[in-house]
């Protein structure tokens, strides 16, 4: 299967001031070629090539680069074309019944990393509702780095977490590891989750671009934000225009966390795109006692959302227990984060 993108797009062809008369010509006659139309500009050291062209499918700015008396390419449109503000000015607002994410509200999904019995998320769906979740999280499938590790509880585990959200008016948002999960995940689940380590799992995203459901977009540990925007393009191209982007923390040359948060993604994104940001700080930290600040920080930067990790019993915890945070810490929180949304003229959306 492959896309086809039908638009505009721009570049900007910078020649050699060495270049011949030869050379321009060649690269007008590629561009046009091309299907773009060539706009040329002498000037006095060198000449400029604008290219403008609605362009069917993919286009390589290398291409031109490598033609004889080009010094540089600029790619003046964006790669991915739907997930950007240039092609919807507006905010998209994903609406799951009540909850409304993207818009003024700010959503907290809460949960623990981890579906581990009945019991457990039972225990833990009615502590995320008092302090004013409307989603519940929970994995149970979990992409972990050890095979040794527990890997989930698999659709046992999504019978329980729907119990658990239903009894308490929440929704549900679990991971999706693999594309063959997903008509049996639907039955279960409000938001799907593309973890991490499966951003660019591209079958996987050309199934969910199919689906009627929701998804959230987690960033890749080493994906850039034009990376992120092109795994949500998958989706929104599929026809499936419910993408939610989070922003869960990078791997960078740091040690003394986790991951980066790198919450400059979240206004950057935001101005790249229409789609919601969310941000995972429980990941991107790892460590109980800074997730909170994160999570804080995250609102004042303008996420739309927060997914953080909450438990019951954190020192039992099958996974992640070290991030989880304790029921008196997220009560505490979201009081916090609902006066920090208040700043910026949003509220905690409960
Ligand atoms: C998770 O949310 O449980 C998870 C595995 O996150 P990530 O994919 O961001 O590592
Ligand atoms: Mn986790």
């Amino acid at each position: 299967m492959r896309f086809r993108t039908e638009g505009e797009f721009h570049m900007m062809i910078v020649m050699s001031p060495q270049a011949t008369a030869a050379e321009v010509a060649d690269v007008v006659t590629a561009v046009e070629a091309q299907g773009f139309t060539a706009h040329r500009s002498d000037g006095k050291e060198s000449t400029v090539i604008g290219a403008v062209g609605i362009v069917s499918g993919e286009y390589d700015p290398r291409n031109f680069e490598v033609l004889p008396g080009v010094a540089r390419v600029v790619r003046l449109s964006a790669a991915y074309k739907l997930a950007s503000r240039h092609f919807k000015p507006e905010d998209t607002v994903v609406q799951i019944g009540k909850v409304a994410i993207g818009g003024p509200g700010v959503v907290l999904m809460a949960g623990p990393c981890t579906i581990e019995s009945r019991e457990q998320v039972e225990a833990i769906a009615p502590l995320v509702k008092a302090a004013g979740a409307t989603i519940l999280r929970g994995g149970a499938f979990k992409p972990r780095t050890s095979p040794y590790s527990f890997q989930g509880m698999g659709e046992e585990g999504l019978r329980y977490i729907r119990e658990a959200a239903d009894k308490h008016g929440l929704l549900v948002v679990s991971e999706v590891m693999d594309r063959t999960q997903i008509p049996m995940m639907l039955g279960y689940v409000d938001i799907l989750q593309v973890g991490a380590r499966n951003m660019q799992n591209f079958d996987l995203l050309k199934d969910l671009g199919k689906v009627k459901r929701p998804v959230l977009l987690k960033r890749g540990m080493s994906a850039t934000l034009e990376e992120l925007l092109l795994s949500a393009e998958y989706i929104l191209a599929g026809g499936n225009r419910d993408v939610i982007l989070c922003e869960r923390g990078i791997r960078t040359f740091e040690r003394a966390m986790r991951n980066t948060f790198d919450i400059a993604a979240i206004p950057v994104l935001k101005t790249m795109s229409h789609l919601p940001v969310v941000a995972d700080p429980s990941h991107a930290l790892g460590i109980r006692d800074k997730v909170a600040p994160a999570a804080r920080a995250a609102v004042a930067a303008g996420a739309d959302g927060l997914i953080i990790e909450v438990h019951n019993q954190p020192e039992k915890a099958l996974c992640d227990g070290a991030q989880s945070l304790l029921p008196e810490q997220i009560m505490r929180l979201s009081k916090d984060l609902d006066a920090i949304a208040r700043v910026i003229g949003r509220t905690l959306a409960a």
